[in-house]
């Protein structure tokens, strides 16, 4: 079918409106670029509105800080395999980035003396790891959803333009290639919209949805990571997945880390808690990763709740009302509906969930795209950035830390425009995009809209999810990861067998549910066999075969490539062992102990 296509020309076209998207669109705009933000949901909507807990920076409101401290614990946090370059980059930058997001308006939680409130949060220290630091910076715990209004707001103000509920499809590279633009359908009258820009923002958020139980929307299916895909490049770390210990036991349903930083902790069946054999020093505020651990093995030797004592349990109902009523309103509102808790009488029942991707797009510390092959240096690709959840910098490695993400994505979000502001001309003249630009892309869609075999969408995406679940969990071995190989080539394949029944452009058709998982398939496939390939324990990936790190051989970033018959390809990508300025020294790999 042919389709009758709209163009449009930016400086810069952003896709996705998160916290990420919007920094950026908020920066570009503000220097003057002609700037276009495309996103599948309503800004506000968009998953960073579920960010409970807060945004980290030294600012050192509630207590001694210093970059450096934060800068130590976030390399300790993603066990080594952070690019150091990078780290120092998002923690120097913290500060004066969220004091601009104060100017801007976010209405943050105040100390009796005016200042921003901050909370502790997991792995966050002082004087490298010896004390307590109090750097979460708080909106009570709706710290996204401050956010996100504040930066839609002033995005507004700067005369940004906004394409919503228009649904990316796919990039449009050149032969060079570089990237010229990008092909979306508008969800809402079914066009088709060909964007013609110097510099494309892929701004998509992570991938939780290949999981079956996560903490994040159902809208989270990495459709940036996707495009990359198709477009021949690859994804740097896909293996490093981040349960969180405290998902709403049955519904999956996120319980911050800022509950456990106003006092709460966790309690197994027997009444101990448990946290303090594990993490004798950091107790029920280390990392997650080890956090998480913890709670499996807890489980694993019977000392859980309930029937199959599968769940651990999470004490507040010792904090006062004051607490509760003024810093955690949302999290009493969430285990009442999702648990039917009273936090006041009662303890939450818990366990780790799928919440956080480490892996992405990889990108350098301006947030344009790298890629590298066959032992060629790294390079740029022109005309492409990544930022936020989608992008791999790597700022959390193997492990991130509890709002280490919303710092991301407002400071790489920051990075970008300032980058865009570097290196392109306002309103620079467009070189005419290939005669068939975007065709490739709308073979694709009409495919899948009539896409006519044996299996509905909804059950493929099931087995998807089935299979990471049970084979790219907290724990993992060769045995339970070349099954979840074969399977998940498996389900990768049944996709060629898919039925789309609702065939309407817009949106509610379960077409766009069949795009969303044509994005998901490929990147749940890169990532069981990005987990295969690592023989080793780091961080968030724990391999039972394989349980200590090992830098000799592993100190160094996966790079997965997507070929057209669903084969994955690896290669290496050195991690950053160096910094951007002499105010401070790479720190060195050693144990990881909280
Ligand atoms: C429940 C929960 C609580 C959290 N709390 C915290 C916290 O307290 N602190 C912290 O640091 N981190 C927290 N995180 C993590 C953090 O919220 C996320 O990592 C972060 O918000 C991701 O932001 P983003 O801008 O990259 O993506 P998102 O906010 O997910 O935005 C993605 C955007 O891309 C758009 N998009 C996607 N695909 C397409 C497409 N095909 N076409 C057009 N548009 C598209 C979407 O419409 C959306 O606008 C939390 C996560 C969860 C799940």
């Amino acid at each position: 079918m042919s389709y009758k296509i709209i163009d449009h020309r930016y400086d810069v076209v952003i896709v996705g409106a998160g916290g990420a998207g919007l920094r950026a669109t908020l920066g570009m705009a503000e220097k003057g670029l002609i700037t276009a933000c495309i996103t599948k949901v309503f800004p506000t909507r968009s998953h960073t509105v579920a960010a409970q807990g807060g945004i980290s920076a030294s600012l050192g409101n509630m207590g001694e800080d210093d970059w450096r401290w934060h800068m130590y614990d976030t390399v300790k946090g993603s066990d080594w395999l952070g690019d150091q370059d990078a780290i120092e980059y998002m923690c120097r930058e913290a500060v004066p980035a969220v004091i601009e997001l104060e100017h801007y308006g976010v209405p943050f939680s105040r100390t009796e003396d005016g200042k921003i409130y901050q909370r502790p949060f997991g792995g966050m220290t002082t004087n490298y790891g010896e004390g307590t630091a109090q750097r979460t910076c708080a909106a009570a715990d709706r710290t996204g959803h401050a956010i996100l209004h504040t930066l839609y707001q002033q995005s507004l103000k700067h005369h940004a333009e906004f394409f919503i509920e228009y649904f990316v499809l796919d990039l449009i590279m050149d032969d060079d290639g570089s990237c010229r633009g990008v092909m979306a359908l508008n969800m809402a009258d079914g066009t088709i919209h060909r964007f013609s820009a110097h510099m494309v923002v892929l701004a998509t958020g992570g991938y939780g949805r290949t999981y079956l139980s996560c903490t994040s929307a159902h809208i989270c299916t990495g459709d940036g990571n996707g495009m990359a895909l198709r477009a021949g490049l690859p994804l740097q770390d896909m293996e490093f997945i981040q349960f969180h210990p405290t998902g709403i036991y049955g519904s999956g349903c996120l319980i911050s880390e800022g509950v456990r930083g106003e006092g709460g902790f966790l309690m197994n069946s027997e009444g101990e808690r448990f946290m303090e054999r594990y993490a004798p020093h950091a107790k029920d505020l280390a990392s997650r990763d080890v956090v998480s651990r913890a709670i499996t093995m807890e489980l694993r030797a019977g000392r859980g709740f309930g029937k199959n004592k599968d769940y651990i349990h999470l004490h507040l109902e010792h904090l006062s009302s004051d607490i509760i009523n003024e810093r955690l309103p949302g999290i009493a509102e969430l285990a009442k509906i999702f648990a039917g808790v009273d936090v006041t009488k009662q303890p939450i029942p818990v366990l780790p969930t799928v919440h956080y991707n480490m892996g992405g797009i990889p990108t350098n510390h301006y947030g344009e795209v790298v890629t590298l092959k066959d032992g060629n240096p790294e390079r740029v690709v022109p005309g492409l950035m990544a930022i936020g959840e989608c992008a791999c910098v790597s700022v959390h490695g193997a492990n991130r830390l509890g709002s280490n993400s919303l710092l991301d994505i407002v400071v790489f979000g920051r990075a970008a425009a300032i980058r865009c502001a570097q290196i392109m001309t306002r309103k620079a003249p467009h070189k005419p995009l290939a005669k068939n630009a975007g065709e490739q892309s709308l073979e694709r869609l009409d495919k899948l809209r009539y896409a006519n075999g044996n299996q509905n969408t909804a059950a493929i995406r099931q087995n998807m999810q089935q299979v990471m679940q049970n084979h790219a969990s907290v724990f993992r071995t060769q045995e339970s990861l070349e099954q979840g190989a074969e399977k998940i080539e498996q389900v990768y394949n049944s996709f060629s067998d898919v039925k789309v029944t609702d065939r309407s452009l817009i949106w509610n058709s379960d077409l766009i549910e069949t795009l969303e998982l044509d994005n998901l398939r490929g990147q749940a496939v890169v990532a069981m066999n990005s987990a295969l390939n690592r023989t080793e324990s780091r961080g968030s990936h724990a391999r039972e075969d394989y349980p200590k790190r090992d830098d000799e051989n592993w100190l160094k970033h996966s790079l997965a490539w997507l070929n057209a018959e669903g084969k994955v390809e690896i290669d290496y990508r050195a991690v950053h062992m160096f910094t951007l300025t002499n105010d401070v020294e790479v720190i060195p790999p050693k144990e990881r102990v909280y």
